[in-house]
């Protein structure tokens, strides 16, 4: 949900960066052995992937910390802290591993973004493909070396001892338990949709089921995806990803996949008009759409279950950016340009051109 995405930065230097890491090792995704493979989506709870996002949380809090030690207001997002007397603290030696990794994180990696660093996207991915081996050295196994900068490689088999003891069995529980809950919906629905939004973008989803790492911590929003190879990474503890939620979330998450076409189309009218690119209406419309594509396949759900959705006292289901008022913090303008022109191409009474054209005349 991350809106400032820009993809065509992040894929120029990937593809560069790439050349010099070593091959893949496929692992099969955590929603296998309970569902059998998902339509369009691979969804994995991986211990090093999840692990990085922690280290990063961890380390952008203390950082935030160092910047305003006055602010006590906490943002959303998740609280890496051991239940009092739900498990053991950490020993002295524990901690102080534990600590020189934050450290390392706060002092090389804090202050880039998940979603924008060539460096950090490239750990991420690197980590995701190895969450199948106990080590990323290589010093065991061969096939475990993740070809990471050995610094990195020494902190984060420092600190792995310690998560995995401490954090990741909750962690891993909650990846999990995010996974049943919305794979049911995937088996069910996952084609259509895929289909029904690839239509609208007028172009082709991904043959390739879209990888989705689920984890404790992602980002400041919750969920941020990242282009070539298209992989999403999204928070199975943040409050705005829950329940029924999490089906939207992750389709205007893989959307962000597709979605360049619309992107492009709005900035050619822009050009042909001489006005000014719209900042950020791209985004907006891929929120809007997803939550109206999104919206009847849920109500319909609950409505089969019986069950009431929690965003909506009538019923029904309130989409991700109306609920957290994404369109009320300056998108408002997008918002009506969307219902006006955007909303009748959706319902089949405007052609994409036309609809495109006019809400950049509108601006
Ligand atoms: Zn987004």
């Amino acid at each position: 949900m991350a809106r400032h995405i820009d993809p065509r930065t992040a894929s120029r230097f990937l593809g560069y960066l790439l050349l010099f890491f070593p091959a893949i090792c496929a692992a099969a995704p955590q929603d296998a052995p309970k569902f059998g493979p998902l339509p369009v989506f691979e969804l994995h709870s991986g211990f090093w992937i999840n692990l990085h996002h922690v280290l990063y949380h961890e380390a952008k809090e203390k950082l935030g910390a160092a910047v305003a030690p006055a602010k006590g207001g906490k943002k959303p997002g998740v609280a890496i802290k051991t239940v009092p007397g739900a498990k053991p603290a950490l020993t002295a030696a524990e901690q102080e591993a534990w600590n020189s990794a934050v450290a390392y994180y706060t002092a090389n990696y804090a202050e880039k973004d998940p979603l924008f660093s060539t460096e950090l996207i490239q750990i991420k991915n690197q980590l995701g493909d190895f969450e199948e081996c106990n080590e990323i050295s290589g010093k065991m196994d061969k096939y475990c070396d993740a070809g990471l900068p050995p610094k990195l490689t020494q902190v984060l088999e420092a600190a792995a001892p310690v998560y995995r003891a401490h954090f990741w069995p909750d962690h891993d529980r909650a990846n999990r338990r995010w996974i049943a809950r919305v794979a049911p919906l995937v088996i069910e629905q996952g084609t259509g949709l895929s289909e029904r939004l690839a239509d609208i973008y007028q172009t082709k989803w991904p043959r390739q089921r879209i990888r989705v790492d689920v984890c404790a911590y992602a980002n400041w929003a919750g969920a941020y995806t990242t282009l070539e190879p298209l992989r999403v990474t999204i928070s199975s503890l943040d409050p705005r990803n829950q329940d029924d939620e999490a089906l939207e979330v992750l389709f205007h998450e893989a959307s962000h996949g597709i979605a360049a076409p619309v992107e492009e189309a709005i900035i050619r009218q822009c050009h042909q008009r001489d006005k000014p690119i719209p900042r950020d209406l791209w985004h907006a419309l891929i929120f809007y759409t997803t939550g109206e594509v999104v919206r009847p396949v849920i109500a319909a759900n609950e409505q089969a279950h019986g069950g009431q959705n929690s965003s909506s006292a009538e019923g029904g289901y309130t989409p991700y950016a109306v609920r957290e008022g994404l369109y009320e913090r300056g998108w408002k303008e997008y918002y009506s340009l969307l219902e006006q022109f955007w909303q009748p191409y959706l319902d089949g009474r405007a052609s994409y051109d036309d609809a495109i054209a006019r809400m950049v005349s509108s601006l």
